[in-house]
């Protein structure tokens, strides 16, 4: 494992207790488990470019939203736990908040912050994503 991997993968837990902290959630097996688990993949989807061969690293197919709208496809068609989705864009969110301190660079864009804000907007849908799906499958603290 890389620095670089084990940076975004820290990022990405540090993202997933700050949502469970902000909403209050129970923390409990199942949502560190299938939470850590998904956050975790979010996390490692987006450097995935280099594996299938897209040519270049930091594609915008990878770091944006995307990778996250096939996956809750295919957790909605397959009927898998809700919580994947959560953890998932937690986790690919975190990976674009550090690739807009760090680098910033994604190809087809012209201009750093252009690249930045690109990031960004994706960051801010994933997390909207993460907080609009969570209060139907995540239990919280303050009901009882
Ligand atoms: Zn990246």
């Amino acid at each position: 494992m890389t620095t670089d991997r084990l940076i975004h993968l820290l990022i990405g837990i540090i993202f997933l207790f700050i949502f469970l902290k902000v909403l209050n959630i129970n923390v409990t097996m199942r949502v560190l488990l299938i939470g850590g688990f998904s956050a975790a993949l979010g996390t490692w989807v987006s450097d995935w470019d280099l594996i299938l061969g897209i040519g270049y690293h930091r594609s915008p197919l990878t770091h944006s939203v995307l990778p996250a709208l096939m996956f809750g496809w295919l957790v909605y068609k397959v009927k898998l736990d809700a919580l994947l989705m959560i953890g998932f864009c937690l986790g690919l969110s975190s990976h674009l908040f550090w690739d807009i301190i760090d680098y910033g660079n994604v190809q087809w864009i012209k201009g750093g912050n252009s690249d930045r804000l690109f990031l960004l907007i994706n960051c801010i849908i994933l997390l909207v994503i993460a907080f609009a799906v969570s209060p139907k499958y995540l239990e919280r603290s303050s009901r009882y």
